[in-house]
């Protein structure tokens, strides 16, 4: 293994290590053969009380912050697993810790907490709005005591794996609203109630096993007391763990980088062809050691961008540029890890290409890589907006 150069929560990365150990690449394998759920997988975090980290403990969490829920999700990807079947376990609740009632947070989050109520689906990408979330159309209409819901969502993830899904609707029209990111609302829909009820899920068959979805919603009856926040300033709250979402999500992406940098380093070690260990070309050291460098400098921007969200300081343009540079680190880390095992890159039992398919989405997801760009553009550089 590579030397570490941070060892943030030494105690937390160990126990994840031991967990992770007792799933080894060949049950990943067979589950991405078949594109199945990491059920025991998930099942052991959960009891570990490894999903439930950022929950204060108040509501039965243990109330850490984000740079431990970061040191949780490195730790898997570096053991080979993916935290993507679960990880929005950890930080979707944000949003009824910072924005729901004080009955809404009574009700659901030590059940989430405890793994009770699975809370890890996120339902705002739509076909025809792209990165352009203002566009949504999926509507909430109010009728009564209810919310009725029609429209359809793209790539939500975890849908069939959910109790609840955070889910961003509009409830005024873009064309009536004051500005077009206001007038949408965020409802917590109960799943268990909704599949067969108006909501229809069918699942996207993707390069990577990752249960993602697209939902149709049709005359959905969702109760009031399900709308988080007031009505209208939905996209305000979304916004708002967004940033918890790249900064885990680039931790992973670290984890992935480490993955390959050790599978890289131990292969060029021992691998002999003509007659020496490939590692002593400078051909293969090189890319090895960049990215090393490059998951090194990726690394502290991460921790940089998890400190300011711990301090509750402005953290949106270090959180996508924590999301960026590490996504592009463990990207360049797949491909040389690829290089370096020759055809053996190729083959499954390695599990270097299944990583490989894996960490490419995070170059698209949760954000692509031209929007960061853009963002620091206009936000930081005071270039003119393009759009
Ligand atoms: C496996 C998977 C899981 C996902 N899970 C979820 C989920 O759980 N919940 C959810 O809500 N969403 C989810 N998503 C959606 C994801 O967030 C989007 O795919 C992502 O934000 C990109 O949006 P898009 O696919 O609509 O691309 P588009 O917006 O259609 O963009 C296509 C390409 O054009 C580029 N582009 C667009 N506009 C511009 C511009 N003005 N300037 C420069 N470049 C531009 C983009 O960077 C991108 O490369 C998931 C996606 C995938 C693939």
């Amino acid at each position: 293994m590579a030397k570490d150069t941070d060892q943030t929560f030494p105690e937390i990365r160990e126990a994840v290590r031991k967990l992770c150990a007792r799933f080894p690449g060949a049950y990943w394998r067979a589950l991405d053969r078949e594109r199945e759920y990491p059920t025991e997988f998930v099942a052991a975090l959960t009891e570990a009380g490894f999903l439930s980290v950022l929950i204060p403990e108040e509501y039965g969490g243990s109330g850490l912050g984000l740079g431990a829920g970061a040191a949780v999700l490195e730790e898997i990807h570096r053991s080979g697993g993916n935290g993507g079947a679960c990880h929005a376990q950890m930080y979707t609740m944000g949003v009824v810790l910072r924005h729901g009632s004080p009955a809404q947070k009574e009700a659901y989050l030590p059940k989430v907490a405890s793994g009770e109520l699975r809370l890890q689906a996120f339902g705002v990408t739509e076909p025809d709005a792209g990165t352009d979330t203002t566009r949504i159309t999926t509507f909430a209409r109010r009728d009564g005591d209810h919310y009725v819901v029609s429209g359809k969502k793209l790539w939500i993830s975890r849908a069939e794996h959910s109790d609840l899904m955070v889910l961003l609707c509009r409830t005024t029209a873009r064309a009536d609203a004051a500005k077009p990111s206001d007038g949408m609302s965020v409802l917590l829909v109960d799943m268990r109630e909704a599949v067969g009820n108006g909501l229809t899920i069918r699942p996207v068959r993707t390069m990577l096993n990752h249960a993602t979805t697209e939902l149709f919603f049709e005359d959905l009856r969702v109760p009031v007391e399900s709308l988080i926040g007031e009505a209208g300033k939905g996209f305000r709250y979304i916004l708002d763990g967004m940033n918890a979402e790249r900064i885990l999500i680039a931790a992973e992406c670290i984890g992935d980088a480490k993955f390959f940098i050790d599978r890289a380093s131990a292969y060029a070690r021992e691998r002999q062809v003509f007659g020496r260990p490939i590692g002593e070309n400078q051909g293969v050291q090189f890319p090895i050691a960049r990215a090393f460098v490059q998951m090194t400098a990726a690394s502290h921007m991460v921790d940089h961008a998890a400190s300011l969200f711990e301090a509750g300081q402005p953290c949106g343009t270090e959180a996508n540029m924590a999301k960026l540079v590490a996504s592009e680190a463990s990207w360049y880390a797949a491909d040389m890890c690829v290089q370096t095992h020759g055809g053996f890159g190729f083959a499954e039992e390695y599990d270097i290409e299944r990583k490989f398919r894996e960490t490419r989405l995070y170059q698209v997801a949760p954000i692509s890589t031209n929007l960061i760009l853009s963002h620091v553009a206009t936000h930081v550089l005071d270039l003119p907006k393009s759009f």
